[in-house]
């Protein structure tokens, strides 16, 4: 008989201002058992984000802390604010034998992928440039500067594409978030025992 592949890391990355957020909700709306990490930042929070459901919102001493005593998976600086995985809720899901769902940039998912080699790296890409740069510079969130600064990090993240197992197109929300809860329940390649 068959034994069920061993659970696995997933990661969801992709420029910023392609969806990810907005696929992940999804995600949870269609699919609530899904497990999602909350990441630290010290970003500040923008209207609307509650702290502990969209993010653990910490200062920088906190951040040293946390980088200190080795409790994050992963972390990066990214566009003047750090973003970092607490580890032990992700190790705690895999030790039970349950898949675990980072949203995270692209500096961490390399890191993942140098020290989680069975990760599932996944990437978020946006229909068109253009479309990107719609939804980047139509968020009215941020400043035009920090738009910017977003749009070339973007540019860079989208040429890094190659670097994922899979490369999910968000010309959908609903399509999209469907095939990342397939991702998250598919057998592993070369990890399942038959
Ligand atoms: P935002 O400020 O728009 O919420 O997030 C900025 C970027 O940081 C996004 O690309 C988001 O995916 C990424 N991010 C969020 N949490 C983490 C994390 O824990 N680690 C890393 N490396 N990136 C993160």
């Amino acid at each position: 008989m068959a034994t069920p592949a061993p659970a696995r890391l997933t990661v969801l990355s992709g420029p910023s201002g392609v969806g990810k957020g907005t696929v992940i909700a999804e995600v949870r709306r269609r699919h609530p058992e899904v497990w999602v990490s909350v990441s630290v930042t010290t970003r500040r929070p923008r209207p609307g984000e509650v702290d502990g459901v969209h993010y653990h919102f910490v200062d920088d001493a906190e951040f040293d802390r946390l980088i200190e005593n080795d409790g994050l998976l992963e972390w990066a600086e990214y566009a003047g604010n750090r973003y970092g995985t607490p580890a032990t809720p992700v190790r705690m899901r895999l030790a039970r034998g349950l898949p675990a769902l980072l949203e995270i940039e692209l500096q961490g998912a390399r890191q993942v992928r140098t020290r989680s080699p069975e990760a599932q790296l996944v990437f978020l890409a946006p229909p068109s440039w253009a479309e990107l740069v719609n939804r980047l510079t139509g968020r009215g969130s941020e400043a035009p500067a920090v738009q910017e600064r977003r749009l070339a990090l973007a540019q860079a993240e989208l040429d890094a594409a190659g670097e994922f197992d899979v490369v999910v197109v968000n010309d959908d929300v609903a399509r999209a978030a469907d095939e990342l809860v397939g991702l998250l329940t598919a057998p592993a390649p070369g990890l399942h025992q038959g």
